[in-house]
């Protein structure tokens, strides 16, 4: 019976969510491949998450060192180079992280096994695996096939795959010691930095006012600023508009982005992908503004209004200037 390998992240004693996402897939293409599922953590002595862990996959493999507390990708490659030598899983699940990013290509080359990055879902075709990998900046899905390997390697983008617990297992835990012949690494673990809060936080907002793609270009950004101004509220976006540039990614709401709660939100040229929709399960009224009045976003909304947005946005302003 194959393995599903899946590399756990984890900072501070805590998981990161991208693994029980990349687990919650593992789990669903186990039991189409009939695989078993492994999930290895290269960590600190004792990490509190292992018995989580157990509870997510047939077996937790542990490596486990003082030198390996704190994330180093050339000791994360060489020590799944020699798991993989000594196991042959078909498929090492990767977060697409600055982790994954960062051990996942060199891995690739060192065990010869083809990698596909940033994946936004796996597939078993006629017994075999393929990857699905957004292009043209999300607007089309392709599938990538494999050359083929005795293993395969793949990059999992954050958000693509629920966190929730699936399927039932009691892990065996297999702790390993660091392998005292690992060749000398040319990194160093310096410090972590929190990275900065950015200029508004949209998870605190009482009233956001959210642009997606519909908004058309970068210029017209500012149109919808000035509205968020004059009602006291502060301006959020879909993906598309942070994958453009047009606004930093802390105002994106979203799987891959925030989960925001304000009292009201109102989307204007957002089509409501469930990626964007999970973002606002917390918010009080959604009023949603598009054109087209099949868009899913309407599904959520508690008023809805189909027409061009950019008239709506005139109207709202005449009407609070006066
Ligand atoms: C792994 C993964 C994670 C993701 N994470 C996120 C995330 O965190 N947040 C997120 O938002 N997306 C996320 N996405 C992308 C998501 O799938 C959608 O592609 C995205 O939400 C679409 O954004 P949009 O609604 O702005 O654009 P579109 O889907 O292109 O919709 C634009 C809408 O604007 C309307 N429109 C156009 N012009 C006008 C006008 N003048 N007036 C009124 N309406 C108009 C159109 O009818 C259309 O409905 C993720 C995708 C993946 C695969």
């Amino acid at each position: 019976m194959g393995e599903i390998f899946v590399v756990v992240e984890h900072r501070d004693g805590e998981l990161r969510e991208i693994t029980q996402q990349m687990l919650w897939k593992a789990n669903e293409l186990c039991q189409s491949l009939s695989n078993t599922l492994t999930a290895v953590i290269i960590g600190g002595k004792d990490e509190p998450f292992i018995q989580e862990l157990t509870e997510r996959a047939d077996r937790v493999i542990v490596v486990e060192d003082e030198r390996l507390k704190d994330f180093n990708g050339d000791y994360y490659k060489e020590i799944l180079y020699r798991l993989i030598q000594e196991r042959h899983p078909l498929l090492t699940m990767i977060g697409h992280t600055p982790w994954g990013m960062d051990f996942g290509p060199p891995l690739s080359i060192k065990t010869g096994f083809p990698i596909a990055t940033d994946c936004v879902d796996i597939l078993v075709e006629d017994g075999r695996l393929k990857a699905v990998r957004q292009i043209y900046t999300g607007k089309l899905f392709s599938k990538v096939s494999f050359k083929e390997s005795d293993g395969y390697l793949i990059t999992v983008r954050s958000g693509a795959f629920p966190p929730d617990k699936a399927g039932e297992h009691k892990g065996e835990v297999i702790k390993q010691e660091m392998p005292a012949d690992l060749p000398e690494v040319g990194k160093e673990f310096i410090a972590f930095e929190e990275a900065a809060a950015g200029e508004v936080d949209i998870t605190q907002a009482d009233l956001l006012v959210s642009i997606g793609r519909g908004i058309g270009e970068e210029d017209n950004v500012a149109i919808a600023k000035e509205l968020a101004d004059m009602m006291g509220g502060v301006l959020s976006c879909s993906r598309p508009v942070v994958d453009k540039n047009w606004l930093p990614k802390y105002h994106q709401v979203g799987t891959s982005g925030k989960s925001v709660k304000p009292k009201v939100y109102l989307a204007l040229g957002i089509s409501g992908a469930f990626q964007h929709v999970a973002g606002i399960s917390g918010a009080g009224t959604i009023i949603a503004v598009n054109k087209d009045k099949k868009a899913p976003i309407f599904r959520v909304a508690d008023y809805g209004v189909v027409d061009d947005l950019f008239k709506i946005v005139d109207a709202l302003k005449e009407r609070l200037a006066a």
